[in-house]
């Protein structure tokens, strides 16, 4: 797996963040031959039919790869627009747009955001009315990873005049639709090469039959789809810390002031050795999410915690590298200045930390 994201991603990154673009069918169709796009899917559609702990893997070494905008996008890939697919979708629809999207021949993209709805995914707008065997859908979409290259879109849609959370249903949008657009392509404080964008329906139809599951259940599969968007991120991160942390103690190895290495300080040090132990303990709490999720049980609110502290975590552990960096990490080329800017997200995207702890208070039973 680190040898793939090495040959295939590594090299590139320094070009892809310049140029605010990366060649998902490209680097999809190498992840794909290389098995890693579908690692706990079934063989049937392509899948390696392996155990969750895989995609732990997977996670950590897309973390360590250094470089938080393409990871994000091959994490939509695997962790974000596909399980609902893979979950509740029809065998025709697994077969016409999950295989290929595991093979990497298509790229995929979850659409639930709107401008006036994030983190209350119950507010949104877009609606899908049906007439006759076609979804007639108008709205739009807004920060939609992989916007301008995805293929198919994991869309939810109100599909009901039903309010709040109810009526909606998860459909499967191909992009060639007639009526779809992408409005803007946009840009961001990091995550820089991946594709991040506003996309627009008008009049556009798709088959009742490219529906998920359930018409009237899309808010509910579509959190269940969180969960695994969360745990992939709380995987990614440990990744991307323990990397940072490595990298950042290997440069203060070399870098002299007041006539010895930084890192023979022991402020220095302490520092590094207290987040590199809360990364542990990060670590080890995920490896026991991924333990649940394999006997079939709910991880809600391991997977809560997980990106609440991953979040957390990686902004104390991204700035403390920067800072020791000095001048130099503040420099917009560095590594560490990339993972400085990359991280920021974690507590934003996904839910941001807030909804985080409103999901806890509420399990907890501190909300009234
Ligand atoms: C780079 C990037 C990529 C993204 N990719 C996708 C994608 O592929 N698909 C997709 O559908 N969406 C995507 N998103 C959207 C992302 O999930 C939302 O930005 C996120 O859920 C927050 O929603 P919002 O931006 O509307 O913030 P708002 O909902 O306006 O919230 C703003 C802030 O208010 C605070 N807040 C929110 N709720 C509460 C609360 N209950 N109590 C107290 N404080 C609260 C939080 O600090 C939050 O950050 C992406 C976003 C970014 C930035």
């Amino acid at each position: 797996m680190r040898g793939v994201l090495e040959r295939e991603v590594v090299p590139h990154i320094s070009e892809w963040e310049e140029a605010e673009a990366f060649p998902a069918h490209r680097l999809f169709k190498a992840l794909g031959a290389a098995g890693l796009l579908g690692l706990e899917y079934e063989p049937a559609y392509g899948g390696q039919g392996a155990d969750h702990s895989y995609t732990v893997i997977l996670g950590e070494e897309l973390g360590r790869m250094g470089c938080g905008g393409v990871a994000m996008a091959i994490t939509v890939q695997t962790d974000m627009a596909t399980p609902s697919l893979h979950r509740h979708g029809s065998h025709e629809l697994k077969q016409r747009y999950l295989a290929p999207a595991l093979r990497g021949e298509m790229v995929a993209a979850i659409a639930v955001t709107e401008a006036d709805a994030g983190s209350d995914v119950a507010g949104i707008r877009t609606r899908a009315v049906r007439d006759g065997d076609e979804w007639v859908i108008n709205g739009s979409k807004l920060y939609i990873t992989n916007g301008t290259q995805a293929d198919w879109l994991c869309l939810l849609a109100r599909t009901s005049g039903a309010g709040g959370y109810r009526g909606m249903s998860q459909i499967i949008f191909p992009t060639g639709t007639r009526g779809f657009s992408v409005s803007r392509k946009l840009s961001k404080l990091g995550n820089g090469c991946s594709d991040t964008a506003e996309l627009s329906f008008t009049d556009a139809r798709v088959p009742v039959a490219n529906t998920i599951g359930q018409i009237g259940r899309g808010f509910q599969q579509q959190m269940g789809q969180f969960q695994n968007e969360r745990m992939i991120a709380a995987y990614t991160a440990v990744g991307a810390m323990d990397a940072a942390l490595g990298r950042t103690a290997g440069y203060l190895r070399e870098r002299q002031v007041f006539g010895g290495p930084l890192l023979s300080r022991q402020y220095v040090q302490f520092r590094l050795a207290e987040l590199a132990a809360e990364v542990d303990l990060l670590r080890h709490y995920n490896y026991a999410c991924a333990a649940a999720y394999t006997r079939g049980e709910d991880t809600t609110r391991f997977a809560t915690i997980a990106k609440l502290k991953a979040g957390r975590l990686a902004r104390a552990v991204a700035d403390t590298c920067l800072q020791f960096h000095g001048g130099f990490g503040y420099m917009a080329e560095t590594w560490v200045s990339r993972y400085f800017r990359d991280s920021r997200l974690l507590s934003i995207g996904g839910g941001a930390d807030e909804v985080m702890l409103q999901i806890l208070a509420r399990m907890d039973g501190f909300a009234d």
